[in-house]
């Protein structure tokens, strides 16, 4: 008896020390239970790849996480006010209508938010910040909701997207459903996340589809960011050097608007208007587009 009970007590241990040693991020737990991450463990950024992978990309959803009821469920702020984790459950279902209206979400300033404007920065109006969905607009029809707003730079955010087009793209073609959380990682008491940790898997074919778990550093090629306070300034550090997150692996040349019948390049901003009827993602060449009556949107030239 009395072994067992030691023997109880040693588990007891093992299992909420290691549950603690795991929990050295922000995340209350909700949604994120499962993640065994520490920002430590990430190299810093060095002005080239926007992203690492992390746990050989493979994500950390258990196997009672796995389903095919689609869901979209967004962790409580922490006592700082943050964000702490996104998870769901995306399917067809989740994802907006074409004529969905997206509400105005200005009114939400997230932690860390202090924008300013650069010459340097190239990505939307030139501010240094952007409200970042954790699950995107496109992913999940969650908008306004300020438990899903970051304060992430431009470059991350346009970064993200890649992987949220990747995932969009799956779910239209194939109507399977994809696990899927968003993790912004904060240090400390700083109110601007380091990076987001993004999880994807693809349930029907497991895997076979989607597949990744990569941490995105939230930095701004050319800005420096207080992490406490949201506050920048100009450095012009590694602004030749940075790449985006789609350069080497994107496995579509063009997306398509087929009532317009205009070619855009994957990362053209007006890419995101195309209703999903008329998007079409293309590995087809440029010539043999033309010859099917496509031609090159002068927004991004392709
Ligand atoms: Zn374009």
């Amino acid at each position: 008896m009395k072994k067992r009970i030691i023997g109880l007590a040693i588990l007891v241990l093992i299992v909420f020390g290691g549950y603690n040693f795991f929990q050295n991020f922000s995340a209350t737990g909700v949604n994120s239970g499962s993640i065994q991450f520490t920002y430590e463990e990430v190299p810093n950024y060095d002005g080239s790849n926007p992203y690492v992978v992390v746990n050989d990309n493979k994500p950390y959803f258990t196997s009672d996480e796995i389903t095919k009821e689609t869901y979209v469920k967004f962790g409580p702020l922490d006592s700082l006010k943050r964000v702490t984790s996104a998870m769901a459950c995306l399917g067809t279902g989740t994802m907006p209508d074409e004529d969905e209206k997206r509400s105005d979400i200005s009114s939400i300033h997230p932690t860390g938010w202090n924008n300013v404007k650069y010459d340097c920065i190239q990505e939307g109006d030139g501010y240094c910040q952007n409200r970042a969905h954790c699950i995107a607009w496109c992913l999940s029809g969650s908008n306004a909701e300020k438990r899903n707003l970051i304060t992430g730079s431009p470059y991350m955010n346009s970064n993200m997207n890649v992987f949220e087009v990747r995932v969009a793209r799956y779910i239209e073609r194939t109507d399977n459903h994809v696990m899927y959380r968003v993790t912004p990682i904060f240090k400390g008491e700083e109110l601007m996340c380091r990076g987001v940790l993004m999880e994807a898997y693809s349930v029907e074919d497991n895997g076979q589809g989607i597949c990744f778990n990569v941490f995105l550093y939230n930095v701004q090629p050319g800005i420096s960011y207080d992490y406490y306070s949201g506050e920048s300034k100009y450095t012009g550090e590694f602004l030749e050097t940075a790449v985006k997150a789609d350069e080497g692996y994107r496995d579509y040349r063009y997306i398509l608007n087929s009532n317009s019948m205009l070619i855009h390049t994957p990362d053209c901003e007006n890419t995101g208007k195309i209703g999903s009827k008329n998007k079409v993602y293309s590995n087809a060449g440029r010539d043999e587009l033309i010859g099917a009556g496509y031609s090159p949107a002068e927004c991004c030239n392709p």
